[in-house]
């Protein structure tokens, strides 16, 4: 079969649903999924026999509500088609019920509190902006999922209102410009790196095969410091891998673009081409799924945590958004006439202040205890926001701010939005800067903080809000004004003095940066733990409410549910730790004691007068290290006990964060010493070298 045989084959898509829908059916779907129109429940019934006919000759015998809770990942329920018949036989059924909503036993997802087990009930809802799809033998259809009282109860219900709202503020805007496009969507692009090991090295890991990270390991000798991993020829096996991958994403609909080495050994990126952010939602969850999967039929795991090698580059996500028209004209484009580049200015200024005033927003939505390893070190982003504009565009800024005149294309011209004077604004897309955690890069913003093994809906929730927010303040503004010229030109003005702050184009990795970033006021929330409480500071509450993107109860539930997930996460790293290292290493390092001590003796017996003292303090050094060890792994067991008694959600976080993980970097680094002392026969696990040269 070609590609565009294979693409989209396991998809109940437009194609399809033209095929196979009557056109009145068709056309109120569409109508649904293109245009935010009410879904009419009349046709509910049409719609799944369709699908269940087309699923069945493709061979499914099930069909799942896919939804994505607040475990980050995605949750599917089968049930077959079958249905009995009077003769002790069954045929296949599908109702439009069974199809618009589902009812889930789900009191064990994580609900922050929302949902009393006394209305342990769940709903799933139906999403037809996003097509079902055929995985395993199973129909697949892409649900919101909420509690008993219709509150949000994972990533994808606020991550569809958020779309709505943006939608609603960003057509105000464009109205205003004579533009009457129907819907604007805001689209990404998420670029998603990961690591490959073999499968046997990862088996004999029991911190990789738990806690999805190194928790212990020396570094190997050579890391990604040659530089000759990034963008390297890809090794057979690995590129075996790439082409089943790139089949199974395509089959599903994915559009999976770009592949290639990254910047550590070991590590990989995969790029899909941009499409409506919901969709890019579902497909990145369908990706990181099936990333997983295919790993195992090649021998291979596929690491998705942010940080699985202490010392080796991390892995990330950057997310690449932008807004379109339903026609697809990206409002992130500069024009090439005036009019469309003070447009375009206006969306940049919106940008821009919506970044400064919700720093804190942003930053949450991109916090997890294993981005937490990457932020701030010297492969990603600072935990510091700011914006990188480039050159040109930050000139024609400053030309905004001062009132004087810019220079490009060796014209000079006063800067005058009002009266559309703005030249055609030169972009140089070569010029991009790595470190910037937020950078404009020609006609998209990609934020590059979030981490590999996160679900993109936070970043995007908060995105598309705090624009919708902003462009809502500038409608309202702009809507009354006598002269709208002059109304656009002293507000983009006046947006860009009061932000600037934001914008840095600079080194973000340099020690520099944090001071001056500390001198503009911006925040620096190094950790998890620091970063939680800031989601339901008042002013987001009501931003959530204002846009009817989160209730006041579900901003609460997701704090909750965010604080809990952090202080688990590092609670299992350090029981896991403390089993590897009572179980495995201690008991290994006394064995490899036992060995040199006797090597010691019987050289001191047969040879009393040879010089041995450098071996006698590699032997007490070792000996001293494993009882430095053991101390701190006491003092670790009764830590954990101390915090699991802290009741209180963030006071426990940041016992985690300060406590917990302090005594776990101790440990670590006394163990990784003796990995350095001990014979590679009686250390018990494989090394890093072992693991990220695996492959
Ligand atoms: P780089 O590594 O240079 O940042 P890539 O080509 O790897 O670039 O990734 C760029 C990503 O940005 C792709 O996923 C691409 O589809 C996406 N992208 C391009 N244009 C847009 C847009 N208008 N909206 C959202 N994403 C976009
Ligand atoms: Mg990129």
């Amino acid at each position: 079969m070609t590609i565009p045989e294979i693409f989209a084959c396991d998809v109940f898509n437009d194609e399809v649903m033209k095929e196979r829908l009557p056109k009145d059916v068709y056309d109120s779907l569409k109508a649904t999924i293109n245009e935010y129109c009410d879904f009419d429940p009349a046709i509910a019934q049409t719609v799944a026999n369709a699908m269940k006919d087309w699923a069945l000759e493709k061979g499914a015998t099930h069909y799942t509500h896919w939804f994505q809770p607040m475990t980050g990942i995605t949750a599917e329920k089968h049930d077959s088609f079958i249905t009995p018949t009077k003769d002790g036989g069954v045929i296949m059924e599908f109702s439009g019920k069974e199809l618009t909503k589902g009812e889930s036993d789900a009191s064990s997802f994580p609900n922050g509190g929302i949902r009393a087990t006394f209305e342990a009930r769940g709903y799933t809802a139906w999403d037809p902006t996003s097509y079902a799809f055929i995985k395993d033998g199973s129909l697949c259809i892409p649900t919101a999922f909420c509690s008993y009282g219709g509150q949000a109860l994972d990533k994808k219900t606020p991550l569809l209102r958020s779309m709505q709202a943006l939608n609603k503020q960003a057509k105000r805007i464009l109205k205003l410009f004579g533009n009457d496009a129907k819907n604007v969507y805001s689209t990404v692009g998420p670029e998603q790196e990961y690591f490959l090991i073999d499968k046997n090295f990862y088996n004999k890991r029991m911190d990789l095969v738990i806690a999805g990270r190194t928790l212990f390991g020396s570094p190997p000798p050579k890391g990604q410091h040659l530089k000759d991993h990034y963008y390297g020829a890809i090794r057979t096996r690995v590129s075996n891998y790439m082409k089943d991958l790139d089949t199974e994403l395509w089959k599903l609909g994915i559009l999976a673009k770009t592949k290639h080495n990254e910047a550590a050994p070991a590590q990989h990126e995969l790029a899909p081409i941009f499409t409506t952010t919901n969709v890019s939602a579902d497909h990145n969850q369908l990706t990181m799924e099936i990333m997983k999967k295919i790993a195992e039929n090649h021998g291979l795991v596929c690491l998705l945590h942010e940080k699985p090698f202490a010392g080796v580059n991390g892995s990330g996500k950057h997310n690449n958004w932008s807004l379109s028209t339903d026609k697809g004209v990206n409002l992130l484009n500069p024009g090439d006439t005036p009019e469309d580049n003070a447009q375009f200015m206006l969306f940049l200024s919106a940008v821009i202040k919506a970044v400064d005033n919700y720093q804190d927003l942003l930053r949450v939505s991109v916090a997890s205890a294993g981005n937490d390893h990457r932020l701030g070190s010297n492969e990603a982003p600072p935990a510091i926001i700011s914006m990188y504009i480039g050159e040109d565009l930050e000139r024609i800024i400053d030309a905004i701010d001062t009132g004087s005149e810019y220079h490009s294309e060796k014209v000079k011209r006063l800067m005058y939005l009002g009266a559309h004077s703005l030249p055609k604004i030169p972009l140089d897309t070569t010029d991009r800067n790595r470190t910037s955690p937020f950078a404009f890069t020609g006609n998209k913003f990609e934020f590059r903080m979030l981490g590999s093994a996160s679900s993109i809906s936070d970043a995007n929730v908060v995105l598309n809000t705090i624009v919708a927010d902003t462009l809502k303040g500038f409608a309202d503004e702009l809507e009354v004004a006598s002269n709208f010229n002059e109304a656009l030109n002293s507000l983009v003005s006046k947006t860009i003095k009061e932000h600037k702050r934001i914008i840095f184009n600079g080194n973000n990795y340099s020690a520099e940066w944090v001071k001056e970033a500390e001198k503009r006021g911006l925040l620096n929330l190094k950790s998890t733990a620091d970063a939680i409480p800031h989601f339901k500071a008042e002013k987001n509450i009501e931003l959530f409410e204002r846009h009817k993107v989160f209730s006041r109860t579900e901003v609460e539930s997701r704090v909750e549910i965010m604080l809990s997930n952090y202080s688990k996460t590092i609670n299992i790293e350090a029981l896991t730790m403390l089993d590897i290292y009572k179980k495995e290493i201690y008991p290994s390092v006394n064995k490899y004691i036992t060995e040199l001590g006797n090597a010691i003796k019987i050289k001191q017996d047969v040879l009393p007068d040879i010089d041995i003292d450098s071996e006698k303090r590699h032997f007490k050094k070792l000996v001293d290290l494993n009882a430095k060890a053991k101390k701190i792994s006491d003092g670790l067991d009764k830590s954990i006990l101390v915090a699991k008694a802290v009741v209180d959600q963030q006071e426990r976080a940041n016992y985690y964060s300060k406590k917990i993980f302090a005594s776990m970097q101790e440990l670590r680094l006394v163990v990784d010493t003796m990995e350095n002392m001990v014979s590679k026969e009686y250390w018990p696990m494989p090394s890093y070298a072992d693991l990220i040269y695996s492959v």
